[in-house]
C-alpha cells in the first residue's frame, strides 16, 4: 500500500527520552524527535545540564569577558546571539547561554532544572547583579509580568473571528474553571504533571483538563514557557 505524502512525512520513531513509539511530526523541515511536551522539557533540561557541566577554566573566563561590554549598567554580550537575543558563548564545541555562564562564574553550579532569569529584562545582558535563579514556574510568572509570553495581553481576545461569537471560558455559566486556574493547570503540566492527576485534584474530567491545557478550550489564556 502506498503511503500518502503526509504519512511518509511522519515516520514512526522511538522517543529517545521515554522509548515510546510515535509518529514524528516535522517542524520547519526538522523532525520532532520527542513524543510529548514533558519529554521535550526533560530533553531540554538534560541539554542544559550537559552544557552547565562543561568546565570553565581561567582561559574560558578570560575569553568570555573579551565579548562583554561593561560600559553601561547592563553588561552587553557582543558575541553571537540566538534569535531571541540571548548571548551564546562557544565552549568546547557547545553553544552555551552567556548569561548562565556569567552566573556560574560568580556563584558556581546551577542546580538542575533551574532557569537563570533577568531582573533587567535585557536578554543580551550578562551582568551577574541583574541575574537570579528561578524555577520554571517563577520564570513563567516573570515572563507574564514582563509581557513576554505568547499572548501579551490576557484581556484581549486572540481567537479567530469565527470563534468570537462563542462565550469565552469563565463567561460560561457552567464553567468550573476560570482563567487563573487554567493558567495554573498549564504550569503544572509544563512541570511534568499528568492530565489525569491535574484533573483529579480539581475535580474535573480528564478530557476537559486536557482541552484546557492544550488550548482547544481557553485559547485566550496565555501559555507558559513559550
Ligand atoms: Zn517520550
Ligand atoms: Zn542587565
Amino acid at each position: 500500500m502506498a503511503l500518502t505524502d503526509d504519512e511518509a512525512a511522519r515516520p514512526l520513531i522511538a522517543c529517545p527520552i521515554c522509548g515510546t513509539l510515535f509518529k514524528a511530526r516535522s517542524n520547519k523541515g526538522k523532525l520532532n524527535q520527542r513524543c510529548s511536551r514533558p519529554c521535550s522539557i526533560k530533553a531540554r533540561n538534560a541539554d542544559k545540564a550537559r552544557k552547565d557541566a562543561n568546565p570553565l577554566d581561567a582561559n574560558a573566563i578570560e575569553r568570555f569577558f573579551a565579548s562583554v561590554d561593561k560600559s553601561e549598567e547592563c553588561w552587553i554580550w557582543r558575541g553571537n546571539k540566538n534569535q531571541r537575543g540571548y548571548g551564546l558563548f562557544h565552549l568546547r564545541d557547545l553553544n552555551v547561554s552567556a548569561h548562565r555562564v556569567s552566573w556560574r562564574i560568580v556563584h558556581g553550579d546551577i542546580p538542575e532544572g533551574l532557569y537563570i532569569c533577568h531582573r533587567c529584562d535585557n536578554p543580551s545582558c550578562v551582568n551577574p547583579d541583574h541575574l537570579f535563579p528561578g524555577t520554571p514556574l517563577e520564570n513563567a510568572q516573570d515572563m507574564v509580568r514582563k509581557g513576554r509570553h505568547a499572548h501579551p495581553n490576557p484581556s484581549k481576545d486572540y481567537r479567530p473571528k469565527y470563534q468570537k461569537n462563542y462565550m469565552r471560558g469563565s463567561e460560561h455559566v457552567h464553567s468550573k474553571l476560570n482563567e487563573s486556574l487554567v493558567w495554573d493547570m498549564r504550569i503544572r503540566h509544563v512541570q511534568g504533571e499528568r492530565y489525569a492527576d491535574i484533573a483529579r485534584s480539581i475535580g474535573i474530567r480528564e478530557t476537559t483538563c486536557r482541552q484546557a491545557i492544550v488550548g482547544e478550550r481557553w485559547a485566550h489564556v496565555p501559555f507558559p514557557d513559550k
